[in-house]
């Protein structure tokens, strides 16, 4: 089943005015659980045939969003894209409602296709003020049907973790981006990539990390770098950007891990880093 409309209206008009539509996606932010100085939390933009999509918005994200945007009320947004509902992949969601608030109450509704949870914690942060989050955002469910979402088909998966997470998949006629949110290794991973031009992947390492668990220890509801570049050699993906680095690690680490297992190109997310797409 199909849901939402077809290319956005402001497609045209760009086009037609001479602006140069790239197809990209810019990392907004790549650190998993909290952020670090200079660094925010996951958050992926995208730019393909005119649309514009955010891919979750995890701490300190919005502010790299709204300048991508070019825009403090987050006009030109055409939807919104969250995988699960902790705050390091969806706390600036709320920046951003109150941005569509106070500034753009009368605007249609963005598109929101998140798990159900991620609603919950709006309606939390927001005290209850259901009405207001359904006038800015036009919530779908996920991980559910399939979605028309711009260019793209959206679909996505129910992956293993802490709370219900969804890792998605957008295919559009020039490209194929997959990401997991955070998720234990799980054989739906590579269904997920495959054949992806980009593959995003969590690589949090996090039974690596001092301090945290003995190695072994961790229930495996996030993925290492090594477990990244599995799943992307069983995809057959193109390109793998790990991603969700735990504060203050060796990111360098995780890409000899990634590249063990992986033949294809492994970027690291960084803040700020553009990746064209085909
Ligand atoms: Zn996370």
């Amino acid at each position: 089943v199909l849901q939402g409309g077809g290319v956005p209206p402001n497609v045209d008009s760009r086009e037609r005015s001479g602006e140069r539509v790239a197809n990209r996606i810019v990392v907004l932010g790549s650190c998993g659980a909290w952020p670090e100085p200079s660094r925010a939390c996951s958050g992926f933009y995208i730019e393909c045939q005119g649309a514009r999509v955010v891919l979750d918005l995890g701490y300190g994200t919005l502010p790299r969003l709204l300048s991508l945007l070019d825009s403090p009320a987050g006009d030109g947004l055409d939807a919104v894209i969250v995988t699960h509902r902790h705050p390091d992949h969806m706390v600036d969601l709320h920046g951003l409602m109150r941005a569509r608030w106070f500034a753009r109450r009368s605007s249609p509704a963005i598109p929101l296709y998140a798990p159900a949870g991620v609603v919950t914690s709006l309606l939390e942060l927001e005290e209850g003020h259901a009405a207001a989050i359904r006038r800015v955002f036009d919530w779908h469910a996920l991980p559910q049907q399939r979605y028309r979402v711009g260019p793209f088909m959206l679909e996505s998966w129910p992956l293993p973790h802490h709370v219900p997470n969804a890792g998605v998949r957008l295919t559009s006629s020039s490209s194929v981006i997959a990401y997991t949110g955070d998720c234990g290794p799980d054989p739906a991973v590579a269904t997920l990539a495959a054949g992806a031009d980009v593959f995003i992947a969590e690589a949090t390492d996090r039974d690596l990390q001092p301090g945290t668990w003995p190695p072994g220890s961790a229930p495996k509801l996030h993925m290492g770098a090594a477990e990244a570049g599995r799943a992307a050699a069983s995809a057959r993906a193109r390109l793998l950007m790990l991603t969700h680095f735990w504060p203050g690690y060796d990111r360098e680490r995780s890409r000899a891990l990634a590249t063990a297992h992986f033949n294809g190109k492994v970027v690291l997310a960084e803040d700020g880093l553009e990746i064209p797409l085909p």
